[in-house]
């Protein structure tokens, strides 16, 4: 194996002393939690723990310890209502999401609120101001600001400011369920880097021997830099949520390549989430997956322990012993094994002879111990039939017998003597006209891009990449990895400087079947860039963040493109002024913020420009800044972009007050509202103006109920009074209602 290189990380100094506290359990909401500390959010690791309050606000919520209110803030967005408790023992408690604050601080929050005429408030307290004994309650349990919906979000900051794992105090969890892994991953990360056979990431099977033992059954053979990553959950007594591990660690032949414990964090190594957990697998289904090797020139997080960070890359052409060691914080433990092969790609020649009944199947290669023989549908790899009659002639030649099995393919894998697998070949049993058809797709790396192409029906033909570069035309082999599908070798970014096409032509054939344009780019850190494609702009912003350098090893610069993308699905009775497009890469994040502009020269009213959501599948607005005759959003991920026409204003119901209506005066003691608003969205409470009797008030917002409100002081005179609400969206339309209502 080689070294990448060695860094000796100082070991870490908590300045805790574990054991030593004894914190009070922040509520009686519950003892269970919802996410652990370091668990994977956009672009962060969450820094603390949401205890659950089964979906009910209002419970209460404690001091875990003497010391005083340090600070207190009020937001639509982010940790809501919190509370900031600076502890005798100099850490600093914080609870967010909060319903409401205790009654003095309520007070003072309004306080506050009325200072500044605002909703949003954040306030520093001095050390006397505000003394608090332990067990005293501070506040109650809410969802404000909560994209989830009502918990806790819990969290302890040493006295640098840092976040660390509440679990390492004197708490404890009912936990005696070990994680159960899903799949390992091998990731291709250079050029000459293939897994069983094929240049492309590749998913395994993890097979369970025991509550604590999981194997992988064959061997993977590998050459070239590879990444190795597991998708895994934690599971926790009675408890239906997917958690985060607490310690993961990857050893090969017994030495320690990787390995993550998750103790603190600081805030600013956020952006450091995707270079350790698998950000497209997250982005587009939500898995969570732990990548044990380094992928980027930044320094690993505080959560990567004191040991070498080592290039996984062999040349010895021999067997590696792999185990994967994964636990939860109550020491729950699992392990993968699995063993993988450092080889040299083998092409193997599998002959196909048609005969009366059958086929006959044979190859000259010596180092074939066997072939493995199914028939397969051509249109969902997921059918298979492997239950052939076959006669074997010897370990390189078969006799396949015809079967009644309305399959038309027949997949050949060849298993090699040394333990490995080759990419699997596939043989059209009966030949008819397949309409030459299919779609080429980018396919994005850390490091570079390949292309993949899938058939719409197998062909049996042999396809071959052209790639237009700086105008001229070259041609590249693809790979067969799927029964329809093919891959190229990976590129490098500046490999593909100059690229405007991709075709697909067959060895038969001089002209392209299909072809796709590509409108790139190369960036590199510290460079401008600016990419043009008809009315779009993507530039690169000046001041960008310098991220602190592992090593000198180059792999900071990326492709960038912008393709057309059009999806029927995605359009469906949307307005879409223009697009959709493609901003790639998509699959991983982009190493540099970019800003997003739309020249808009038909001077069009009420847009924005949209991302789609393929998780949630919905546009989201992104944003719509404007810049002259242009809007612009920033991005710092590619994906599929729109921009769309918002004609809707925003909904307001659930009114109460509602126009024209009588009320009790015992019974009015808040005014409410309901405020949505499908496509552009409100950006916050600025955005929402309530008048009574002519005088603005100051309105709640809470983003997760998409409510409005204001609970009254003292009670309405009887009589006649006047409503507005006006309430803006994104997109500048506007809904407004006004007029009278009586108390009587
Ligand atoms: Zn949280």
């Amino acid at each position: 194996m080689s070294i990448y290189r060695y860094i000796l990380f100082p070991s870490l100094l908590f300045s805790i002393i574990f054991g030593a506290n004894n914190y009070l359990w922040p509520t009686n909401a519950s003892n269970s939690i919802t996410t652990v500390f370091g668990d994977i959010r956009p672009f962060r690791y969450h820094t603390g723990i949401d205890i659950r309050t089964y979906g009910i606000n209002g419970l209460d919520i404690y001091a875990i310890e003497d010391g005083h209110i340090s600070r207190i803030a009020v937001s639509a967005s982010g940790y809501g209502k919190v509370v900031y408790i600076k502890m005798n023992d100099g850490n600093t408690s914080i609870y967010a999401h909060l319903d409401r604050f205790n009654e003095k601080l309520e007070l003072v929050k309004e306080q506050l609120q009325r200072q500044c005429d605002c909703f949003s408030i954040d306030h520093i307290f001095s050390e006397n101001q505000y003394p608090i004994k332990r067990g005293d309650i501070i506040g109650y349990t809410g969802d404000s600001g909560s994209l989830s919906g009502p918990h806790i979000h819990f969290e302890i900051r040493n006295r640098k400011g840092e976040p660390f794992n509440p679990l390492l105090t004197n708490y404890t969890l009912k936990d005696n369920i070990s994680p159960v892994p899903e799949k390992l991953i091998i990731t291709n990360l250079d050029k000459t880097s293939y897994i069983n056979g094929l240049p492309k990431i590749a998913e395994f099977e993890i097979e369970r021997i025991s509550d604590t033992d999981y194997v992988v059954n064959n061997i993977i053979s590998v050459s070239g830099e590879i990444g190795i990553s597991l998708e895994i959950y934690d599971k926790m007594d009675e408890q239906p949520f997917n958690f985060g591990l607490y310690n993961i660690k990857l050893e090969i032949d017994n030495v320690i390549i990787f390995q993550a414990e998750y103790n603190h964090i600081n805030f600013n190594e956020g952006y450091k989430v995707y270079s350790e957990r698998d950000y497209s697998k997250y982005n587009f289904e939500r898995k969570k997956i732990y990548s044990l090797y380094k992928k980027n020139n930044y320094k690993p997080s505080s959560f990567i322990q004191n040991i070498p960070i080592k290039k996984i890359s062999f040349e010895d052409r021999s067997y590696h012993k792999c185990k994967i060691t994964a636990s939860d914080y109550n020491g729950n433990q699992i392990q993968v094994n699995f063993d993988l092969l450092s080889t040299k790609n083998k092409n193997t020649i599998i002959d196909i002879t048609n005969k009366q009944n059958g086929f006959l199947v044979e190859s000259n290669d010596e180092k074939l111990k066997s072939i493995n023989i199914y028939l397969i549908n051509e249109l969902d790899e997921k059918i298979i039939f492997n239950d052939l009659r076959i006669d074997t002639l010897s370990s390189t030649s078969y006799f396949v017998q015809n079967s009644k099995v309305l399959l038309n393919t027949l997949a050949l894998e060849p298993i090699y003597k040394d333990g490995g697998r080759g990419p699997i070949q596939y043989h059209k049993i009966k030949f008819d006209d397949t309409v030459l058809q299919g779609k080429i797709k980018l396919i994005d790396n850390e490091r570079g891009t390949s292309f993949e192409f899938e058939e719409n029906n197998f062909s049996s033909k042999q396809p071959v990449l052209g790639l237009t570069l700086d105008g001229k035309l070259y041609r590249y082999p693809l790979y067969k990895c799927s029964i329809r599908g093919y891959i190229s070798q990976m590129f490098y970014p500046l490999e593909l400087r100059g690229l405007t096409k991709a075709s697909i032509f067959y060895l038969d054939s001089t002209i392209h079947q299909f072809s796709i344009e590509i409108n790139s780019n190369v960036s590199i850190p510290g460079f401008p860039l600016i990419l043009n494609d008809k009315l779009i702009t993507l530039k690169s912003v000046n001041n960008q963040k310098k991220y602190s350098s592992f090593d000198e090893s180059n792999h900071d610069d990326s492709f960038l493109y912008i393709q057309s993308y059009p999806d029927k699905n995605l359009i469906d009775e949307m307005d879409i002024i223009y697009g959709p497009f493609l901003i790639g890469p998509q699959s991983v994040p982009l190493k540099n913020e970019f800003e997003l502009f739309y020249e808009n020269q038909e001077n069009y009213a009420n847009l924005g420009i949209f991302k789609y959501d393929v998780y949630n599948k919905k546009w989201k607005f992104s944003d719509n800044e404007k810049e002259g005759t242009k809007i612009k959003t920033k991005i710092k991920t590619g994906g599929i972009y729109s921009i769309i026409k918002d004609n809707q204003p925003p909904i307001i119901s659930k009114k109460i007050p509602n126009i024209g209506s009588t009320y009790r005066h015992d019974h009015f003691s808040m005014l409410q509202y309901e405020i949505k608003d499908d496509l552009c969205g409100i950006k916050n409470e600025n955005s929402i103006e309530v008048l009574l009797d002519e005088k603005k008030i100051i309105v709640e917002y809470n983003t997760y109920r998409n409510m409005v409100f204001h609970k009254l002081k003292e009670p309405l005179n009887l009589g006649t009074h006047t409503i507005e609400v006006m309430v803006r969206d994104n997109c500048n339309n506007i809904n407004k209602i006004k007029g009278d209502f009586y108390i009587k």
